[in-house]
């Protein structure tokens, strides 16, 4: 799978309620993933442009029955990143790149947490209240160094607006370790 994503700048942000999520710059870098293989499957572009990111605690997916602290999922759709339906698309409404995120993952890699985990999290300012505008939020310096794109891979529904079904969902299969400190801030919000 190719990737490339630029980070998230100049963009204003608020929390409220059930439902957080920051939108990509779509203007600025490409923000996308690519999977050739799903070309034959689709029959249509396989360039998945970002429109936004969000998360859920705990994980909403489970891994042989294990749920994790947080679950980060960014939303795609085709084009010009606007909102679709199955119908005009191949079959799929969007698609989401999961990532699996626990405090207690031992084996997890500390020095990537370090790199490029901690670092996105401190760039979101999750402690800051009301509305605000974070000078960068480093999401593409964290999507662009995963080394392991291996992924479940299945059709879904997704649970937070716009609730479009038929979401090809591809969820990491790496758990990322993360702060308790940051897991602390998500549940906050
Ligand atoms: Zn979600």
């Amino acid at each position: 799978m190719n990737v490339a994503y630029g980070n998230i700048k100049d963009m204003e942000l608020k929390w409220s309620g059930y439902t957080s999520t920051i939108e990509f710059n779509n203007d600025a870098r490409p923000n996308y993933f690519s999977a050739p293989q799903n070309y034959f499957d689709r029959k249509t572009s396989s360039i998945w442009r970002a429109k936004q990111f969000h998360w859920h605690t705990k994980s909403e997916h489970t891994i042989e029955g294990s749920q994790y602290d947080l679950e980060i999922h960014v939303v795609h759709f085709t084009g010009d990143a606007v909102y679709q339906t199955a119908e005009n698309n191949g079959g799929y409404a969007g698609a989401v790149l999961g990532f699996l995120f626990d405090v207690n993952n031992n084996n997890g890699d500390v020095e990537f947490r370090k790199t490029y985990v901690d670092p996105l999290f401190d760039s979101m300012e999750l402690d800051k209240t009301g509305s605000y505008k974070p000078a960068e939020v480093k999401i593409g310096d964290f999507m662009n160094a995963v080394r392991n794109w291996n992924r479940w891979n299945y059709v879904g529904s997704l649970t937070t607006p716009p609730c479009s079904e038929s979401i090809n969902f591809n969820i990491i299969t790496t758990v990322f370790p993360i702060r308790d400190t940051d897991l602390a801030k998500f549940k906050k919000i």
